[in-house]
C-alpha cells in the first residue's frame, strides 16, 4: 500500500490507509487532535471557528468536546456550551468575556474562595471593582447594584457556609438594571436546582466534580441560552486558548450515564449522616440545605428537588481548632483533602473566621462531602473519631 518510492521514514508519517467506515458503537470516540485538517483552501477560508458547524483547530474543538458540550447543554436545559481546563477557568472565562477596566462585577460573600481571589485581582490589577454581598440579599441585592455594574455572581448554595440564595429574586433586581446573572451550579450538578427555569443568563459548572466523578478529571463548562452572550464567552474561550483535551473530555463523557443515579446515592447518604450529626452534643449546628439549621432552607424546599452529598457542620463552640482538627485526623474513612463529587468521602475543616465577619465567635466548620460508602461505616467512623473530643 505504500507508495515505493517514499522512504521508509516518510512512509511512518505519511500512511494512506483508511479504516472502513460504518463503526459503531455505544462510547463516544476520542478524537485527539491540534491540527484539523481541511478538506481543501476553499473549505480552509469558509469555516469559521465561532459556529460550531465545523471544526477549524483542536483549541476550538473536536467532536468528541463537541459532544460532551452539546449533552452537557441538554442536562441544563440551555443552548450553548464551552468547555474550559477547570472550573476556576470556566469562571474565569465568564469573568474576561463579560467584565472591562472601569466595570463593577457582584459576588456573594460566601463565594467559592478563588472566585474571590480572583475578584480581588481583577480590583488590583484589571481596574474592575468587585464587591462582595450577604449571599440572602435577595430582593435587596437591587440596592447594590451600579451604573458600571455588569455581572452578578450567584452560588446555590455557598459551598462552605451552605446559605441557599432566592435566585429568582436576585435575578429580577439584577435584569431590571439590565445586569446578567450568572450561577455556579456545581453542587447541584444541573440536577437539583434548573438554574434557567429560576431566571440566571449563565450557568458556571465545575464538571471536575459529580460530572466525572471519578476524582481524576479538572475540568469546566459554561453554558448559556442566549447567543449574543455565548458569541462573547466563545471569544474569551477562544483569546485565552481555554481548550480542554479530548482524554479529559471522555473522562466526563464516560461518567454522565450514572450522574443522576450517582447524584441521589450521595444525597442519600450526606442525609442520613447529616441527621445522625445532628444528633450529636458536640455538633452546634448542621449546615445541609434539607435542614432547618441552614440558613435559605426555605428557598431550597421552593425551588430544587434534591440535594448532593455536601453539606458542613458548625462545631459547638466550646472545642478549640486543636481538638477539632484532632477529631479530623482520627477519621479513617474520610479523606483530607479539596474537591468532591467522586466516590470517596472527604473531609475539610475551614477557618471561616478568617474571612467572614459575621462568623466570629462561632464553633469550627467542618465540611463532608459523603461518597458512595454505606453510610453507616461513615456513621460509626464518625462516632469513633468524636470520641477523641
Ligand atoms: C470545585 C469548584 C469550582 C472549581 O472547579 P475546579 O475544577 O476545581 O477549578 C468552582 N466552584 C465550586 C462551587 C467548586 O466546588
Amino acid at each position: 500500500m505504500n507508495q515505493p518510492t517514499r522512504s521508509q521514514q516518510t512512509a511512518l508519517v505519511h500512511n494512506d490507509y483508511r479504516a472502513p467506515a460504518g463503526f459503531d458503537a455505544f462510547p463516544t470516540p476520542v478524537h485527539r487532535a491540534s491540527t484539523v485538517l481541511f478538506k481543501n483552501v476553499e473549505a480552509m477560508r469558509s469555516e469559521r471557528w465561532k459556529d460550531k458547524s465545523a471544526y477549524t483547530y483542536g483549541l476550538h474543538g473536536t467532536p468528541t468536546t463537541f459532544t460532551l458540550e452539546a449533552r452537557l447543554a441538554a442536562i441544563e436545559d440551555g443552548r450553548f456550551c464551552l468547555l474550559a481546563p477547570s472550573g476556576l477557568a470556566a469562571i474565569a472565562m465568564v469573568n474576561f468575556a463579560l467584565l472591562k477596566t472601569g466595570d463593577d462585577v457582584l459576588l456573594p460573600d460566601n463565594v467559592y474562595k478563588p472566585n474571590r481571589d480572583l475578584g480581588k485581582w481583577l480590583g488590583s490589577d484589571f481596574g474592575i471593582s468587585a464587591r462582595y454581598y450577604d449571599p440572602l440579599a435577595g430582593a435587596a441585592l437591587a440596592d447594590l447594584i451600579l451604573p458600571n455594574t455588569r455581572l452578578v455572581w450567584t452560588e446555590a448554595p455557598g459551598s462552605v457556609s451552605m446559605e441557599v440564595p432566592d435566585l429568582p429574586a436576585i435575578c429580577k433586581a439584577a435584569h431590571e438594571r439590565g445586569v446578567p446573572v450568572a450561577l455556579d451550579n456545581t453542587w447541584s450538578a444541573g440536577l437539583a436546582l434548573r438554574g434557567f427555569a429560576r431566571g440566571v443568563d449563565i450557568i458556571m459548572q465545575a464538571l471536575t466534580k459529580y460530572q466525572s466523578g471519578g476524582s481524576d478529571v479538572l475540568m469546566g463548562a459554561v453554558i448559556t441560552r442566549d447567543a449574543a452572550l455565548a458569541g462573547r464567552i466563545a471569544l474569551a474561550h477562544a483569546r485565552l486558548g481555554l481548550g480542554v483535551g479530548a482524554d479529559d473530555a471522555y473522562l466526563v463523557l464516560r461518567g454522565l450515564p450514572s450522574l443522576k443515579l450517582r447524584f441521589a446515592a450521595h444525597d442519600a447518604g450526606a442525609r442520613k449522616v447529616a441527621a445522625w450529626l445532628k444528633g450529636c452534643p458536640e455538633i452546634a449546628r448542621v449546615l445541609h440545605p434539607a435542614f432547618a439549621d441552614c440558613p435559605g432552607h426555605a428557598i431550597w424546599r421552593r425551588d430544587f428537588d434534591g440535594a448532593g452529598g455536601l453539606f458542613s457542620v458548625v462545631f459547638d463552640a466550646r472545642y478549640s481548632e486543636r481538638q477539632t482538627d484532632r477529631f479530623v485526623d482520627r477519621l479513617t474513612l474520610f479523606g483530607i483533602g479539596y474537591s468532591w463529587g467522586g466516590a470517596n468521602s472527604l473531609v475539610m475543616p475551614y477557618r471561616i473566621q478568617a474571612l467572614r465577619e459575621d462568623w466570629q465567635g462561632a464553633g469550627i466548620l467542618v465540611r463532608f462531602n459523603i461518597g458512595l460508602e454505606d453510610p453507616d461505616d461513615l456513621i460509626a467512623d464518625l462516632a469513633s473519631a468524636l470520641a477523641v473530643l
